[in-house]
């Protein structure tokens, strides 16, 4: 007797714990499918998951890549030509006399070559830098420039290069401050410095008989900028930027990265999103009061009184931008919350 009570005892707590597992596993999954973080966006902060992201749009979608050639290029007009992964894009311009390069991200430094045999043989005798970063002039050297070949950058990128000392960006040997025109052939490109935003020495590339316009890491095409406004150094000048690059004439625009080319469309949107982001976070700002909720024994630690304050103010921003832009630019989700980090900051020490 005493045995089979035992038995019933074990069967019913192994029935109750299965029940339990199947409650909470159905809790956990209604949770992960609408808001796991109570009080706060679907969007994820900073270092949680949340699962898939959201899907990205088709328009921001461009031309798929041949796997085999591991990239593509794209003709822009008159002898000018984009390369892209469809993460980054740099251009090169054949002339009468050769080609000039400009950028070489060293991701598929080595087909640009290729990319550049599809279309002549004649050799490289320019490579123009868009900036000093890595990502977009380290495979430099892989296009085996000689001491002829001409490396033009603005003079705030050389300084950059001598400091970094880095052999894969071999220093430039023919450097300008405001501006310098190009013209090889019967091809030109004005070059214009207009000030630190992304980097110092980050160039505007325009060529005028193609009508294209190359400025790198400023405006993401059907994109959310990259994190921290393509962890811009100077905010208050990259919003500019992006107004500068609103009101120029030009046709066809290479960011130097996502999948596409840009139009004044994606730069007005983009504009767009930044004016409401910036307005969202200032009133965040105002309506916020330092200390608010925060545990007594906090109150000496000025460290935890604004993470708190900023805390409050970032989630107020992120739930008010979401319904608003997360079907607009593809990853919005991804980078809001570093948005909106970068917003408030940069208004409360760089704005009155
Ligand atoms: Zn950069």
């Amino acid at each position: 007797m005493k045995k089979i009570n035992k038995i019933q005892r074990a069967i019913t707590f192994i029935c109750a714990f299965m029940l339990f597992a199947v409650v909470a596993s159905a809790q956990y999954s209604s949770r992960s499918a609408s808001n796991p973080y109570p009080d706060k966006p679907l969007i994820a902060p900073i270092g949680e998951r949340i699962g898939k992201y959201i899907t990205v749009n088709e328009s921001a979608k461009g031309p798929s890549i041949d796997a085999g050639k591991g990239y593509r290029l794209q003709e822009l007009g008159k002898g000018l030509y984009m390369i892209t992964d469809n993460i980054y894009q740099s251009m090169f311009m054949v002339y009468e006399n050769g080609v000039v390069v400009v950028d070489a991200p060293p991701i598929y430094a080595t087909r640009i070559t290729k990319a550049i045999a599809e279309i002549t043989k004649k050799p490289i005798t320019h490579i123009i830098y868009s900036h000093a970063h890595i990502d977009h002039i380290g495979g430099a050297k892989t296009l085996n420039p000689n001491k002829g070949t001409i490396i033009i950058a603005q003079e705030e990128t050389k300084r950059l290069l001598e400091r970094a000392n880095d052999m894969n960006r071999p220093i430039p040997t023919l450097t300008f401050k405001d501006n310098y025109i190009l013209k090889v052939g019967s091809n030109i490109l004005e070059l214009s410095y207009h000030g630190n935003a992304h980097e110092p020495g980050n160039i505007f590339i325009y060529a005028p008989k193609q009508k294209t316009l190359m400025v790198a890491d400023i405006i993401f095409p059907g994109w959310m900028p990259w994190r921290r406004f393509a962890l811009a150094q100077d905010i208050p000048a990259y919003f500019i930027q992006v107004e500068e690059i609103n009101k120029l004439k030009w046709d066809i625009l290479v960011s130097g990265h996502v999948e596409r080319t840009g139009t004044h469309a994606d730069v007005a949107l983009q504009l767009e999103f930044m004016n409401d982001l910036k307005n969202i976070a200032r009133q965040a700002l105002a309506n916020t009061k330092p200390g608010q909720g925060l545990d007594p024994a906090d109150t000496k630690n000025p460290w935890a009184i604004f993470d708190n304050y900023i805390d409050r103010v970032v989630i107020q921003c992120v739930n008010a931008l979401t319904p608003r832009w997360s079907s607009k630019l593809a990853g919005f989700d991804v980078y809001i919350w570093d948005q909106c980090y970068a917003m408030e900051q940069s208004l409360r020490i760089d704005e009155q």
